[in-house]
């Protein structure tokens, strides 16, 4: 019989034996975040609805058809969190985070919430993985976040990633542009789909991101009424155009591969200059994407602060730990260090002797207190390393059997040693298997 309540539709548990692999991953992610200099931020997973509407853009997908929107008991109109960008940033007006320094780096690590149609890598919840540089607009911050991204993956594991970048110029550069766009649609206009002919009014790069497949199929160049996509590099102004060549020169500079995406336009409207993201084809094309980002520098000034510019990205942990798992990512769970077992005399005791080492050791025990026999063969299964067995004569005597449970070598030492016995040859805490890539 199915259960009476099942997880909401694109939502799901991540059971004990999946979290081993995430918490690997975490891991790896804070200790490259960290020496980057960045440093945690977390911020509510719902604020005003008007947060994401006037940062993501009115004509985003994110807005128009993806939003968890709802009204609080006093009728406040709030929505959870779709991206994390725009809740660090209306953070760092909030605290007058420019008083406190020129440039913060950020990162921030938690679920968001999109009404897509769920599939295998898309979901209703998700988790992401971002950072966020504000306050400097020089190229190099941007290499600094690419490089960040890239390093990211490479400590996951993935060595073979080339991201895919492009420059969105200027508000004015993304006008002409659409302009642009609009002129070379023009003659398969009346087979775009209905969302697309609106968009291509009101918002037209974001017919380029359009998930529609009649869309897909057309700029994607199957249709030969169409030549090639219109470039955004040609149309960008002097200084973007200076700003794009020291981006790219800086990722040469730094060993980063990278490929050009003339149609990379990215999903929110807030994007300007550098845009970038990196795929794995091995999801699927319409999820294929494990992350991406760009700079954003008109974002803090829409949410009413001063011109600042910014840059950042964000990783989709859903997709990267299921890749993580293709490839063959075992993260196993670190191996209990011992098992206590005791007779009814010594129980009291190895209460207090399991509570002791647990300050220390990863320890379990027999909770229902069986049989000798009963807990005898509990230790076996436990995969504990060793096993720690009260006997009474040993205990009053002040002693204790420690057995090998590989080995089965069984040995009886004071009490005092049992502390430095585990220790002794205590396996270095295991880590997850680094995948192999090649
Ligand atoms: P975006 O904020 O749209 O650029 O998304 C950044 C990353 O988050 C994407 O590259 C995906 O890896 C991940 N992502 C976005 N939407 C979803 C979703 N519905 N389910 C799972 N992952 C997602």
């Amino acid at each position: 019989m199915a259960p009476k309540h099942q997880a909401p539709r694109g939502t799901r548990d991540l059971l004990p034996q999946e979290i081993a692999r995430w918490q690997w991953a975490e891991e790896k992610a804070r200790g490259v975040l960290d020496r980057y200099g960045y440093r945690e931020i977390r911020t509510p997973i719902f604020e005003d609805y008007e947060l994401f509407a006037r940062t993501s853009g009115e004509s985003s997908d994110v807005v128009q058809k993806e939003m968890y929107r709802f009204s609080d008991l006093k009728g406040r109109d709030l929505a959870l969190r779709p991206e994390n960008t725009a809740g660090v940033c209306r953070a760092y007006l909030e605290h007058g985070m420019a008083g406190q320094g020129r440039i913060h780096r950020l990162w921030y690590m938690g679920p968001m919430f999109r009404y897509g149609r769920p599939q295998k890598g898309r979901y209703r919840q998700f988790f992401q993985i971002g950072a966020e540089l504000i306050g400097v607009d020089a190229p190099a911050a941007d290499v600094e976040m690419i490089a960040l991204f890239v390093d990211l993956f490479e400590a996951w594991g993935f060595g073979d990633l080339t991201v895919a970048i492009n420059s969105l110029g200027t508000a004015e550069t993304r006008r002409a542009y659409g302009d642009k766009l609009r002129a070379w649609l023009a003659p398969v206009h009346e087979r775009l789909s209905a969302d697309s002919k609106g968009r291509l009014e009101t918002n037209p790069l974001r017919v380029l991101d359009s998930k529609d497949p009649g869309d897909v199929a057309l700029i994607g160049g199957a249709d030969q009424a169409l030549g090639p996509l219109p470039r955004m590099l040609d149309v960008l102004d002097a200084d973007s155009r200076a700003h794009w060549d020291q981006v790219l020169a800086g990722l040469d500079a730094s060993g980063i591969p990278w490929e050009i995406d003339h149609g990379l336009v990215r999903g929110l409207d807030y994007y300007t200059r550098t845009t970038f993201e990196v795929h794995d084809r091995s999801l699927g094309a319409a999820q294929s994407a494990l992350g991406g980002g760009g700079r954003y520098d008109g974002l803090i000034e829409a949410l009413g602060g001063p011109s600042t510019p910014g840059v950042g990205f964000s990783i989709g942990l859903d997709r990267t730990v299921l890749v993580l798992e293709q490839r063959g990512l075992e993260a196993a769970s670190a191996p209990l260090d011992a098992f206590v077992v005791s007779m009814e005399t010594t129980r009291a005791a190895a209460l207090d002797l399991v509570r002791a080492l647990r300050r220390e050791f990863r320890v379990d025990f027999d909770l229902e207190a069986r049989g000798f026999g009963a807990q005898m063969k509990a230790a076996g299964k436990s995969g504990a390393r060793r096993m720690v067995l009260l006997g009474e004569d040993e205990w009053r005597r002040g002693e204790v059997v420690v057995k090998d449970l590989a080995s089965g070598v069984q040995e009886t030492i004071p009490r005092e040693r049992l502390i430095e016995t585990l220790r002794g040859s205590a396996p270095a805490k295991e880590e997850g298997k680094e995948v192999r890539t090649s």
